[in-house]
């Protein structure tokens, strides 16, 4: 996977994504980055990218000239139309699917606006996909491409050591990921669930999936409804909303009941 960052400041992409895991992958040639600096690029000579809006008002847009020619210069070099992203807060919101639809790139392109944003001519001339990283606005595109960057690259092979870890991880089968324990068995008085220490595998493999429904139910239960789910996973869930023990929250059971009677329809 080859990534190319159109930005303005090129450091804070080259020294962020340098680290850990992805620094790794890089070193070993998985994943290059190369980062393009849009001021090199301005039309006036002086590295001035930026003018004022028209119609008014506050702030200041990036103008389109030399964001187009730092895209050309890349996409001269790279020989073929890439897939570019425009991070912007008025994109499709990111998420793991798109980040495995990503990692099947060869080359991607992300561009970082900055200010009130970039002119739009531009954007309809290079921009094949808007994503966002959620609902707030921050000041530049360049921490929104980091995250994209690092999401997409562990599903690019070999980047994680062990490919299971990218395998059973939250949102991958559409749930939250069970609880992980790790040395000593107590911690403060607290014990590692027994099942854990069993060395049962299936009963380990029963006791996570039942963790990840659990846990799905209680913080992402919107989730469930997409999540496919077996027999025994709605059994599990059947007997959740018909525990009286269980605390659940009134609209959870409800939501629940709901989400059971409208599963075993389809
Ligand atoms: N005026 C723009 C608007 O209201 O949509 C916001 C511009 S924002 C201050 C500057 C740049 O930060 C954007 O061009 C975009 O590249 C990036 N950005 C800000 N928030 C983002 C988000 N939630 N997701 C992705 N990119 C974002």
């Amino acid at each position: 996977m080859n990534y190319h960052v159109l930005t303005l400041f090129p450091e804070m992409i080259l020294e962020g994504m340098n680290t850990s895991i992805i620094g790794r992958a890089m070193a070993k040639g998985l994943l290059t980055l190369e980062a393009v600096n849009i001021r090199d690029y301005s039309v006036t000579g002086n590295g001035r990218i930026d003018d004022y809006p028209y119609g008014g008002g506050a702030g200041m847009v990036m103008q389109a000239e030399p964001v187009y020619r730092a895209y050309l210069s890349l996409t001269e070099k790279i020989g073929y139309v890439p897939r570019v992203v425009y991070l912007t807060p008025q994109g499709k919101v990111f998420n793991q699917e798109i980040a495995g639809e990503l990692a099947q790139e060869k080359d991607l392109v992300f561009l970082c606006g900055h200010y009130e944003g970039i002119d739009e001519r531009v954007l309809e001339a290079v921009a094949t996909d808007f994503l966002s990283i959620g609902d707030y606005v921050l000041t530049g595109g360049e921490l929104p491409a980091m995250v994209v960057m690092d999401a997409v690259s562990r599903m690019v092979p070999g980047v994680l050591s062990n490919q299971e870890s990218g395998q059973y991880e939250s949102f991958q089968d559409g749930l939250l990921e069970y609880p992980q324990y790790s040395r000593p068995e107590e911690w403060r008085g607290r014990k590692v669930p027994p099942v854990l220490l069993s060395g049962h595998h299936g009963n380990v493999a029963c006791w996570r999936r039942e963790q990840s429904l659990l846990r799905t139910l209680r913080v992402r239960p919107e989730l469930l409804r997409e999540a496919e789910l077996d027999r025994k996973d709605l059994r599990y869930l059947e007997g959740l909303a018909q525990d009286p023990e269980m605390v659940l929250e009134k609209e959870k059971r409800e939501f629940l009941i709901k989400l059971l009677a409208m599963k075993k329809k389809a």
